[in-house]
């Protein structure tokens, strides 16, 4: 049993206590058979006449009974999983409640499956609406409800807050609130039991989402105290990057360099996440953090999650720095051993800055002194992969960036271990890029536009269907697409670029396309981030309705990037769903992706938004952080006062909501 209930993270008693039930069921009536039809599962009370073992059609056990109500009719049981000697619990004159939904059969009345149990001869019906928790195989909800009654019998049910703060925040007290869902008195209403509307729900959600706060604030106060190196600098190299830019830095720009710089100043380590939409600029801010920690003696480490990425920083780096002197090395998986011994060893010794993908984290791989660790795309790691790059040196400053904006509320409750900085603001000069939808029956009208606009010296991206189930697929449907393009548009250069290319191949093919060699590139989803390439002005998605939305947003950013007047052509095939059509109404008429952002979140629900990955999503449960926004702010502004000023409270409240599981988030 213990290992059962372990499975669904119910370890101790104060687990039990927070396990709250999923939904609630009516078992305070008993229905008479006959007067239905009922459009929801009912209670009925039957006695069994007799209970037999069927194998056709297919095996199952059949028990014959009749409403012990008082009308004459008759009810058939049917199980089609039952335990070894569940037959012997229908014994004839056996009385039976059973809950579930009846349906008219051929054979007469029946319930399928319905929860049941024997009776004594007068045992009373329960007063209240009966919990249903979230449970495994092997643990009846009956065995559940015996636990979790003696748990909140005998339990440690005190109030983590106090009196004066449950006035302050107008939170009904914790004990009540607690009997109240796991045994609702008699007469409660299920509906804002159900939707969890109710002052004791938003009272336990509360509780949560302080936990959460409180785990990663506290995460993020220690690592605060320890020490870090100081990067001080003049500013000399950065005002020499500066200068040699053909652009001068937007006001959000300056603003977010100013804040990191006196962060990396500051002898605590910084963890700082920079948001910025798709082509806000965010590489020349983290450019310019690098030379900081350069110009002071340290190096700085750029880690970006896919290949093509990595190579574009490398090289636009490169461009930028080497010309200043600096000393930039380069590490991917794909490089040749005699490449990448020499690049290790100008880790370890007197490279400055060493950008890479994953295989920056490789064990080998040393750093000379690292001072600044960057993570571009943050939200494609995992939280092991960005401590691996930390302990890669003694403590240095975490600069995290991520194109995915984020609505404020989620950002305040997913990232609250970081300090964030938002890129609000575009570079000028920006051509806003114009969205087109069409039917996949004119195809021919958008080859016809990539001919035209390739003529007048443009280049465009053309992005395959994507296929959730099988790469496999996914390779052949971007082949067959090449080859369609190829026949189409034989008086141009088509390239193809996809995940199963080796990385040199890809690297050839994506210096082809900057170069403007190839006029149109055919991808899979692998250009979809960071890809920056001016002069291309057209993306075309096909199967347009098939991608989510901030891929879709991802990857029209990837045009607009020039002086050039800029489309996106999202090429749909009806009939559509719901959804669907709901996401391509949204990205046609939106171009600001925290609006993008947060009609997502609404449509998704922020798991699926931020990805499992991130530290706090594994403390809530019940919390919603659409529906529960206004909870997040006020349990942030309570958690930052408990751990100035009460942390014995503090460390109460965790221990009671996390327990065990906040092992989980260590980061
Ligand atoms: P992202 O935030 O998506 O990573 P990038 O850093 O790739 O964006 O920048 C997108 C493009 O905008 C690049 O070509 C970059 O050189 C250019 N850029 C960045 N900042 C400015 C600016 N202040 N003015 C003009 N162009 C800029
Ligand atoms: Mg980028």
């Amino acid at each position: 049993m213990k290992k059962k209930l372990a499975k669904i993270g119910l370890h101790t008693e104060a687990d039990l206590l927070l396990h709250l039930p999923l939904r609630y069921e009516d078992e305070t009536r008993i229905v008479t058979l006959g007067r239905g039809p009922w459009a929801d599962a009912v209670q009925v009370e039957v006695i069994v006449r007799s209970a037999e073992i069927q194998m056709r059609p297919r095996r199952q056990l059949v028990v014959h009974a009749t409403d012990a109500s008082g009308s004459e009719h008759e009810l058939t049981l049917r199980f089609f999983s039952f335990y070894p000697n569940q037959q012997a619990v229908f014994a004839p004159g056996a009385k039976i409640r059973a809950f579930g939904e009846v349906r008219h059969g051929f054979f007469g009345l029946e319930m399928v499956h319905p929860r049941f149990h024997a009776v004594a001869e007068d045992e009373p019906l329960p007063e209240g609406l009966t919990p249903i928790y979230p449970t495994t195989a092997g643990v009846s909800n009956n065995a559940l409800r015996k636990l979790i009654g003696n748990a909140l019998k005998y339990g440690d049910l005190a109030d983590t807050l106090s009196e004066a703060l449950r006035a302050q925040f107008e939170l009904p007290e914790f004990a009540r609130c607690l009997r109240f869902l796991h045994a609702p008195p008699a007469g409660t209403p299920q509906l804002p039991l159900e939707n969890r509307g109710h002052p004791a729900w938003r009272r336990m959600k509360f509780d949560e989402v302080l936990a959460q706060q409180l785990s990663l604030r506290r995460a993020y106060l220690a690592r605060r105290e320890q020490g870090a190196p100081v990067l001080q600098a003049e500013g000399l190299l950065a005002g020499r990057l500066l200068a040699q830019l053909p652009f001068g830095l937007t006001g959000a720009q300056r603003r977010a360099v100013e804040e990191i710089l006196r962060d990396l100043a500051a002898p605590h380590p910084m963890q700082r996440l920079l948001q910025g939409d798709v082509g806000a600029g965010k590489t020349i801010v983290a450019a310019l953090a690098a030379c900081q920690a350069i110009e002071a003696g340290w190096q700085a480490a750029f880690m970006a999650p896919t290949e093509i990425l990595a190579e574009q920083h490398y090289l636009k780096l490169r461009a930028w720095l080497e010309p200043l002197g600096v000393r930039v090395a380069w590490l991917s998986g794909s490089l040749k051993s005699k490449a990448k011994r020499e690049q290790l060893a100008a880790t370890a010794a007197e490279a400055q800055l060493v950008v890479g993908t994953h295989a920056l984290i490789q064990d080998g791989v040393d750093f000379a002194k690292l001072g600044l660790a960057i993570v571009d795309e943050q939200h494609r790691f995992g939280v092991a992969q960005r401590l691996a790059l930390r302990n890669k040196g003694n403590n240095p400053h975490q600069l995290m960036m991520s194109a995915t904006p984020i609505p404020r509320t989620l950002a305040m409750s997913y990232y609250a271990d970081l300090d964030v900085t938002v890129l609000d603001e575009l570079p000028p000069g920006r051509t806003p890029i114009r969205t087109r939808l069409v039917a996949d029956s004119r195809r021919d009208d958008v080859v016809a536009f990539v001919r035209k606009l390739v003529a007048e010296g443009r280049q465009a991206y053309w992005v395959c269907p994507l296929i959730e189930e099988s790469e496999t697929l996914q390779l052949q449907t971007a082949e067959e697409t090449y080859a369609q393009l190829l026949a189409d548009l034989p008086e141009l250069t088509v390239g193809l670029v996809h995940g199963r290319l080796k990385a040199a191949e890809k690297q050839a093919v994506m210096a082809a396309f900057a170069a403007g060699e190839i006029q149109v590139l055919v991808a899979t989803t692998v250009i979809e981030v960071g890809v920056d390439v001016p002069n291309a002005s057209l993306m075309v998605i096909e199967h347009a309705e098939r991608f989510g939305l901030s891929q879709l947003h991802q990857l029209r950013g990837r045009v607009g990037r020039g002086q050039y007047e800029s489309s996106c052509v999202l090429i749909y095939a009806g009939p559509l769903g719901e959804i669907a059509r709901q996401r391509l109404k949204i990205i046609f008429e939106h171009t600001d992706g925290f609006e993008i952002a947060r009609q997502d979140l609404q449509l998704r629900g922020p798991g699926e938004f931020v990805g499992s990955r991130q530290s706090g999503v594994p403390l809530l449960r019940y919390a919603d952080l659409e529906a529960d926004a206004d909870l997040i702010e006020a349990a942030r502004e309570l958690a930052e006062n408990l751990l100035r000023d009460d942390l014995a409270a503090a460390e109460r409240h965790l221990r009671r909501w996390l327990g065990t599981r906040e092992e989980l988030l260590k980061s």
